[in-house]
């Protein structure tokens, strides 16, 4: 969970030229205020005092606020759960004005955080933020989650709520954080709008790729999401060092691709990747297929070039790991989540509601285009921005209505696409 696995994506993806069709921000960072619209106050201030020198006097606080083991304190922890949190606030603060259709926040994605918990190396839950955020405008959010960890901080967060479906495709049985049966499924006005798929070892992208369409097909049928939040964790990759599945980076990517064909807004996160060099090939490919844009297998000269070698190659070959999945087990858990999606009511009633303020960090981010990576100044800025004429604002060239859109009538989304990507970028 290093920060290093964002410095190695985004100097990736700046080589493979990428910034030229984005545009790179840095953001404000979470304050205390906007971090506790889902945290707890006492928690978020424990968060603030912490620091590696001074942990032993506070045995008893971080039992209660489960640091230590799996969430160690490291200097920086309270900024670095600011800059994350920020950025995936200030991203849903993007979407809400329409700014633009795709949000990535690379260093976001940290869906274990409790309320008034640490969990699974998750100190602030961005997600959380950020779909709260998304609510003030949207009446359905969706959160999709191919993490191969189970999406609990998110699912808990909304599980008695109808305007936030969760679908959480992860590894389940002995494996943390030991959550996210078949049968659990939301409660109270949220029952059924928790989705979970419980998988095995050794997920292969084609036995992924035979669950995660028509389930998402379904649940965009039925729940008619306005905005969405993929968390993209890339622990599910073959060859991770703490996961099990067996996918390869265009398995992964096919989900990146399948979602963003419905043509709705989406903020992208990352999340867990413990093979760094994988993981920054994973979300290079994905900011790709995000932007529309084919890359070369073969990855350009970069600042962490060693880390790719021997093979220097974008993508990555599966293991010969056996696939504990069969055909059956996928069917029936399939069959089993289209009954529970057959009890919602077709696309919840809208509601009109007054629209609270947006958050803190509303005010300057115009300003905030920064040159995109520090070691290669002036050079890149220079070229940053480079809109071309498939993404024009104009209403009469519109979009034509997209592949697999639902049909979709209104074209509300798509003076969103001037520059189709804000990548958020946290300045590390
Ligand atoms: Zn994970």
């Amino acid at each position: 969970m290093k920060i290093h696995r964002i410095r190695m994506t985004h100097n990736l993806l700046l080589n493979y030229g990428l910034y030229q069709k984005m545009r790179i921000y840095t953001h404000q960072k979470a304050t205390a205020e906007e971090m506790t619209q889902f945290h707890s106050d006492e928690y978020i201030r424990f968060l603030q005092c912490i620091l590696p020198d001074n942990m032993k006097k506070y045995n008893k606080e971080m039992q209660k606020f489960n640091l230590g083991d799996d969430c160690p304190v490291f200097d920086g922890l309270y900024e670095f759960s600011q800059l994350s949190a920020g950025g995936s606030v200030a991203a849903a603060i993007q979407l809400n004005r329409h700014s633009t259709d795709i949000c990535i926040n690379w260093a976001g994605g940290l869906h274990h955080a409790k309320k008034s918990e640490a969990s699974g190396f998750c100190y602030v839950n961005d997600i959380v933020l950020a779909i709260l955020e998304l609510l003030k405008y949207h009446q359905r959010v969706l959160y999709i989650d191919i993490d191969v960890h189970h999406g609990d901080g998110v699912e808990e967060a909304f599980y008695i709520t109808d305007r936030v479906m969760t679908v959480s495709f992860h590894k389940y049985g002995n494996y943390f954080p030991g959550t996210g049966e078949l049968t659990d499924i939301g409660a109270g006005k949220g029952k059924y709008y928790a989705v979970n798929i419980p998988l095995g070892d050794g997920m292969d992208d084609d036995s992924y790729e035979s669950i995660f369409v028509p389930i998402i097909t379904k649940v965009m049928e039925t729940f008619q999401p306005s905005a969405i939040v993929l968390q993209c964790g890339a622990d599910s990759l073959t060859g991770d060092r703490l996961g099990c599945f067996n996918l390869t980076i265009k398995g992964h990517g096919k989900c990146v691709e399948f979602v963003k064909r419905y043509g709705v807004p989406i903020l992208m996160v990352g999340g867990g990747g413990y093979t760094t060099q994988n993981v920054s090939r994973c979300w290079t490919y994905e900011t790709a297929v995000a932007l529309g844009v084919e890359i070369s297998n073969e990855l350009p000269y970069n600042d962490y070039f060693e880390y790719f070698l021997p093979d220097s190659k974008l993508h990555i070959s599966p293991s010969k790991m056996k696939n504990t999945n069969s055909t059956k087990y996928l069917e029936k858990i399939k069959n089993r989540i289209f009954e529970n999606l057959r009890m919602l009511p077709h696309a919840p009633g809208v509601q009109v509601q007054a629209i609270p303020e947006d958050g803190i960090h509303s005010e300057s981010e115009d300003e905030d285009i920064v040159n995109p990576d520090e070691r290669n100044p002036q050079s890149i800025t220079d070229k940053q921005i480079t809109p071309d004429n498939e993404f024009s604002d104009s209403e009469d060239e519109g979009m034509a209505p997209r592949v697999g859109d639902g049909g979709r009538k209104d074209n509300r989304y798509s003076h969103c696409f001037i520059f189709p990507i804000i990548i958020f970028h946290v300045g590390i």
